[in-house]
């Protein structure tokens, strides 16, 4: 669910995008925090080399850290800073995850549990009970919501009191929702995940991740993965997150609107078997009669760019079984709509002529 922005103190997250992340208000400093490119700094300070911290890294963090409530270390990528939260976990421990979740995630559980690393029980988060009763044992809940490509929503609360009472870490991909409209810490999260490549940058040009959490002891372990594994982010990519991110809520809330509107329109046309939209952010997805007609209409847009990834300013469309790794419980028509920001009335007429071509 999403959560309420006034429920929490400190300035809202449009206020916290434009205000945090920047230089001193002193005369002739900068509004904006330079690309700083170093391997290496002068000796007997914090930084000491350019794998162990970077001021640029450091800006970008701190606009995170502060929207969803905890510290933030940005990665190189997602898929890094998803890697960093499973390497957490000790060998032949439980791992409860989505079944239906980024795919990316689920092949990286797939290779651990392949080599006998971990063992993954894949679980439908919105059966609450079922999912608290695989914890179990568990050593870590590693949610999703809304899942990827399915839509559903988790009751991110109450799932983080069953993982907690079963002794396990909770962890959310807050990728889809973002900070904006979800901050899975207040929820009782233990940490959260980001794949910054998507909302937070928000222009389909930087890939980078992130984690937050409130724990030291957490927040430590994962600094140090992040200089001893050598994951770090490039400070040019980050220095694009951090410009992009100063727009997140106006893109989310112009995004959200575009989709609502969308959707209810979506839901009135012949073509579309069923329109799963979880009721707030800008992703949905539509399902069509079968992959053809999927394909099909991918392909028969002008502005909708066909393409994978989401959260950028522009409409993208994907069939998402075109992939191999999709499960078979995705719907073969399914398609995957990231909806921009662009004027609603546009992408409306795009989407809407080409659905009206399908035969
Ligand atoms: C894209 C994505 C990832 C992976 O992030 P990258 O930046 O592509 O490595 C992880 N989780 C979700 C939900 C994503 O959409």
């Amino acid at each position: 669910m999403a959560s309420d922005d006034s429920a929490t103190s400190g300035p809202s997250a449009a206020t916290t995008v434009v205000r945090f992340g920047r230089p001193d208000h002193t005369t002739d400093n900068p509004l904006n925090p330079p690309v700083v490119l170093a391997s290496t700094y002068v000796a007997g300070g914090e930084r000491e080399y350019g794998r162990y911290a970077n001021p640029t890294w450091q800006a970008f963090e701190d606009v995170l850290g502060r929207l969803e409530s905890g510290r933030a270390l940005a990665f190189a990528s997602g898929m890094a800073a998803v890697h960093t939260v499973l390497d957490l976990v000790g060998h032949g421990e439980i791992v409860v995850a989505p079944r239906h979740c980024y795919l990316g995630t689920l092949a990286q559980l797939a290779d651990l549990e392949q080599r006998g690393r971990v063992r993954a029980r894949l679980v439908d988060v919105t059966d609450t009970n079922a999912v608290v009763k695989a914890c179990e044992d568990a050593a870590l809940l590693w949610l999703e919501s809304p899942t990827n490509p399915a839509m559903e929503v988790a009751d991110l609360p109450a799932l983080a009191e069953g993982g907690h009472a079963a002794g396990a870490t909770v962890v959310v991909d807050n990728t889809f929702a973002t900070p904006v409209l979800q901050r899975p810490l207040d929820m009782g999260a233990d940490l959260v995940v980001h794949s910054v490549s998507k909302y937070l940058a928000g222009h389909s040009d930087v890939v980078l991740g992130a984690l937050v959490t409130r724990d030291d002891s957490t927040y430590d372990a994962l600094d140090t993965r992040r200089r001893t594994f050598g994951a770090i982010p490039g400070p040019f990519e980050t220095w694009l997150a951090l410009r992009g991110i100063r727009t997140l809520a106006l893109r989310v809330e112009r995004a959200q609107a575009n989709a609502t509107e969308l959707v209810r329109r979506l839901e009135k046309h012949p073509s579309i078997e069923e329109v799963r939209y979880p009721g707030f952010g800008a992703m949905a997805a539509i399902v069509l009669r079968g992959a053809d007609q999927a394909e099909a209409l991918t392909h028969a847009t002008s502005m909708w760019v066909n393409a994978t990834s989401l959260g950028g300013v522009e409409s993208t469309f994907e069939r998402r079984r075109r992939w191999a790794g999709e499960p078979d419980s995705i719907p073969e028509g399914l398609v995957r709509l990231s909806v921009g920001i662009e004027d609603v009335e546009d992408i409306w007429r795009d989407l809407e002529s080409a659905l009206d071509s399908l035969s």
